[in-house]
């Protein structure tokens, strides 16, 4: 499963030459660039078919490597830094100014994280430059939590595809502004609020407010598949019975539906789509997604999930999936 170290050397020197490559990390599959080299950045939208309004996250190497990348390295940033990489936590800080423009999309700051999965980390020390990776599928596609949704959304704009499994935790990293004086969550993720506040205290979530979007990219419609998207918001038994009986509804509209059911949760008249708990939610939704379309279905429902922990970042990639 685990590339050589040939190909990890090929896939570095075609960073390094302004080329793409696949890498996988902890959260999903990124589509990696130098982000020292705009052509390359370049490429990356157009891959992508990305808004260049909406900025990319930098992937360092090592913890050190931050301030290469920032102007300054705020004392919060440095908390957060200390206590969750590597990992899937994004800090965005005040930026260099000499970072290409197509990083941070002419914003002050930029977003950086040092991801855990040994394959990303030993690509980007081996290129030895930071390395630019917003998630590896056609923008407005679900992200890829294996390299082969990557392969499939990406195809030959890609120089070098790195296979390094199934993503472990399947939903894109927590970003938090440390530009003021307390965290702001612009991104659940992976590492949930409340260890956030284990170690910072006081944070304020972000919202889509009536403001010019703090992280831009929340004002995209994301994460979604073709298939409509029905959230079922409600407490467990409550939100059961609904998912049921919106299962009837679509059923005598003749529609072709699938059901996600969390843990032993039965629902009759859809092709059901079991996990066993949040944490295999948050591993699988992506690719449950994908195989939905894959499979023709009209519709998808899935219950609400309570909103702490890692249900914060599942229920706002739902809710996202679920807007028209
Ligand atoms: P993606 O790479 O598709 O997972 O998206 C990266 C996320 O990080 C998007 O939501 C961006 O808007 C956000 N982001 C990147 N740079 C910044 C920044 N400088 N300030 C705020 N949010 C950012
Ligand atoms: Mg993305």
């Amino acid at each position: 499963m685990r590339p050589k170290k040939e190909e990890i050397a090929r896939a570095a020197a075609a960073l390094r030459a302004g080329r793409l490559v696949v890498m996988p990390t902890e959260t999903v599959y990124g589509l990696a660039a130098s982000a020292l080299n705009a052509r390359a950045l370049g490429r990356v939208f157009a891959a992508k078919g990305r808004p260049a309004d909406n900025p990319l996250i930098v992937h360092v190497g090592s913890k050190a490597e931050l301030a290469r990348v920032a102007a300054s390295v705020p004392a919060l940033a440095r908390k957060l830094v200390r206590a969750f990489w590597p990992g899937p936590l994004t800090v965005v800080v005040p930026a260099a100014p000499s970072l290409p423009r197509a990083v941070t999309a002419g914003l002050a700051t930029v977003a950086v994280r040092m991801p855990a999965h040994p394959v990303a980390l030993a690509l980007i020390r081996a290129a030895g430059v930071p390395v630019a990776a917003p998630s590896a599928n056609r923008s407005g596609r679900p992200s890829p939590t294996t390299v082969a949704h990557a392969r499939g959304d990406l195809g030959c704009a890609v120089a070098v595809y790195l296979d390094g499994g199934p993503a472990e935790h399947g939903l894109e990293s927590t970003v938090v502004d440390c530009t003021g004086p307390r965290p702001v969550v612009l991104r659940p993720g992976a590492i949930t609020v409340e260890q956030i506040q284990r170690v910072c205290g006081d944070l304020a979530i972000g919202t889509r407010g009536a403001d010019a979007p703090r992280s831009p990219g929340m004002k995209y419609r994301h994460y979604a598949p073709s298939a409509r998207v029905w959230v079922i918001e409600g407490r467990a038994t409550e939100a059961r019975a609904g998912v049921q009986r919106t299962l009837g509804r679509l059923a005598a509209a003749d529609r072709r539906a699938g059901v996600i059911a969390i843990g032993d949760e039965r629902y009759a008249g859809a092709e059901v789509f079991r996990v066993p708990t949040l944490a295999a939610l948050g591993r699988e939704l992506y690719a449950i997604f994908r195989e939905a379309d894959a499979r023709g279905l009209e519709d998808l429902v899935v219950r609400a999930v309570p909103e702490r922990g890692l249900g914060r970042a599942l229920m706002n990639r739902m809710r996202k999936a679920a807007e028209r």
